[in-house]
């Protein structure tokens, strides 16, 4: 009999409703970008979404948590979207367009533990990997080019054509996924980087011409991975830019060691 595929929970971007937004528009909204989805589903994945509870509405009508999905689900995927609020480590945004996602942080950081607490594997994807950073007490530059000095470009008006390079060290998990290779090109878009790393954190990769923190994993037997670049907007055998398949692999078969 062959087993069943892995089933990857996908936390939520989220729309809120802004004042005097009509129709759908004036819902909150709860979605996903189809290339992470698809990225994951390269392999024999099923991808569920996991809805935020912590809305006023009359979910908490029953008895259904954030802690429940851990149980039937191999493992999570966190993916990118909103700033990350600098409320969320200890500072206030420093302007008003830098005020971040409070609420998404709130439902993310409960998805991150319970699924630690399950035992799941965690893979966090641009935003992703800010999250897990600040969850672990870490904080970031709220925006690069104000904050870092002589970065090179993290985002640009090209969104996802744009990319930079990444460098590894030879005793990062990264070297033992890629062999000799040291470096490659990654598809940057965002102006929010990790400063001072979460407790249990090691760099696993920067960016190649700024020292810019590009990945992040957590010690120890768990696999929680953040990923600041966005391996699923380039096909695996896009020039110049780094097959990022054996880092999905690995991730899949923390998932599947897991798998009930
Ligand atoms: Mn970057």
């Amino acid at each position: 009999m062959s087993r069943r595929p892995l089933r990857i929970g996908l936390s939520a971007r989220i729309y809120h409703p802004e004042p005097g937004a009509t129709g759908l528009q004036s819902k909150s909204l709860h979605y996903l970008e189809q290339s992470v989805a698809h990225w994951v589903m390269s392999r024999e994945v099923m991808v569920f979404m996991i809805p935020s509870v912590s809305g006023d509405g009359i979910v908490h009508r029953s008895r259904i948590r954030l802690s429940d999905y851990p149980q039937y689900l191999d493992g999570l995927v966190l993916q990118g979207g909103a700033d990350i609020s600098p409320q969320s480590y200890g500072e206030e945004p420093l302007r008003p367009e830098w005020a971040g996602d409070r609420l998404r942080d709130a439902y993310e950081m409960e998805l991150l533990h319970e699924f630690m607490e399950a035992g799941k594997p965690v893979l966090g994807i641009c935003r992703g990997a800010q999250l897990i950073n600040v969850a672990f007490g870490g904080t970031l530059y709220q925006d690069i080019p104000t904050q870092f000095d002589q970065p090179v470009v993290h985002q640009h008006a090209d969104y996802d054509k744009h990319a930079h390079a990444i460098e590894w060290d030879a005793d990062s998990s990264l070297a033992r996924l890629y062999g000799e290779r040291r470096s490659g090109g990654v598809v940057s878009i965002h102006h929010q980087a990790i400063k001072a790393l979460g407790k249990g954190l090691r760099v696993e990769a920067r960016s190649a011409e700024d020292g810019l923190i590009e990945a992040v994993r957590l010690d120890g037997k768990a696999y929680v991975t953040g990923l600041q670049w966005h391996p699923e907007f380039h096909p695996p055998g896009a020039e110049h830019l780094l097959d990022c398949t054996p880092i999905l692999d690995e991730f899949l078969n923390a998932a599947r060691g897991r798998r009930w």
